[in-house]
């Protein structure tokens, strides 16, 4: 067991913004609220290699993995093959993502695992308004009370359960449970919750309201004082129907390349995707990792590579 996490046995956090050196600790009634508990024999799970002795490259959808830290503040508490992403904060957390339905209870049980309260989560934010990434919301609008909160057109699609008939794979998603959808965002609109800011980037391309968020993940107070920026960036796979062909789709195509290029240029000292092996999460904790200030820039390029791929197979 690391000292790090020795030290979270009964001791509360929480630090939000991105000076958590010079912020003092929470007060008593604060930490009671938000704190986060770990006994030391479940610190062992929470550590990266926890889920690379679970789970594989491209793992299905609804198998169990453990929690692990991302960075400070910032967890993964998705499935071995989709991501869910909870930032902790004072004023309430956010979880990015809720996964296939069948996730819903394994989500729920990784934030209780970190002594989270899921009534504190705030915001249910989301990637891309496909059933492998928000089939969950429903369910955990419910468990949490959360704010749901999503772009203008995965706004329709959460509303109605039903994918956008713009979806290049409009006719191959299941229907999924509808959820109200309680605030809708716009680019470049930055969420704050207790001083921690979110801020939306809509990346449209693999659907029309595809979205990426970026944020500073900040240290816990036991932990050497630092922050990073995170990119939550969106799948941006050319993927589709059958029927379907992008060349017949110019304003998508334009959307796509519009989105890859926003990507290269985020803030991001360390990349995130809802498919965690869409970035080479599981290679990159192996390889010693996953703080990489090139990242966003390779996954623009890996994009737009598979983008050009997938035109120039349609030409043919
Ligand atoms: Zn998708």
């Amino acid at each position: 067991m690391s000292g790090k996490f020795a030290a979270l046995a009964g001791l509360a956090l929480i630090t939000a913004g991105c000076a958590p050196a010079t912020e003092p600790v929470a007060s008593a009634a604060e930490t009671e609220r938000t704190s986060v508990v770990a006994s030391p024999e479940l610190a062992t799970s929470f550590r990266q290699s926890a889920f690379l002795e679970k789970c594989e490259d491209f793992d299905e959808w609804d198998k169990p993995a453990p929690p692990f830290e991302l960075l400070g503040d910032t967890w993964y508490v998705g499935t071995c093959g989709i991501s869910a992403i909870l930032v902790l904060g004072e004023d309430g957390h956010v979880l990015i993502d809720s996964g296939v339905e069948a996730a819903a209870p394994l989500v729920l049980d990784n934030i209780r695992a970190l002594g989270i309260d899921p009534r504190d989560i705030r915001y249910l934010l989301m990637s891309h308004e496909h059933f492998d990434h928000v089939g969950a919301h429903a369910a955990l609008a419910e468990a949490t009370g959360a704010q749901v909160i999503t772009s203008p057109e995965a706004a329709k699609v959460l509303a109605s359960g039903k994918v956008s008939a713009d979806d290049p794979q409009a006719d191959i998603h299941p229907a999924m449970k509808p959820v109200k959808v309680d605030r809708i965002v716009s680019d470049g609109e930055v969420l704050n919750l207790g001083g921690k800011e979110f801020t939306a980037h809509l990346t449209p391309g693999h659907t029309p309201g595809a979205m990426s968020w970026t944020w500073n993940a900040c240290s816990l107070p036991w932990q050497p004082p630092v922050c990073r920026r995170v990119a939550y960036v969106d799948s941006l796979s050319p993927v589709s129907a059958d029927d379907y062909r992008f060349t017949d789709h110019p304003a998508v195509v334009a959307d796509f390349r519009r989105s890859i290029a926003k990507v290269a240029t985020l803030p991001c000292d360390l990349l995130a995707t809802p498919h965690p092996s869409s970035s080479g999460m599981l290679d990159r904790i192996k390889d010693g990792g996953l703080l990489d200030g090139a990242a966003c820039v390779d996954y623009a390029k890996t994009i737009e590579e598979r983008l050009n791929d997938r035109l120039a197979k349609e030409r043919r």
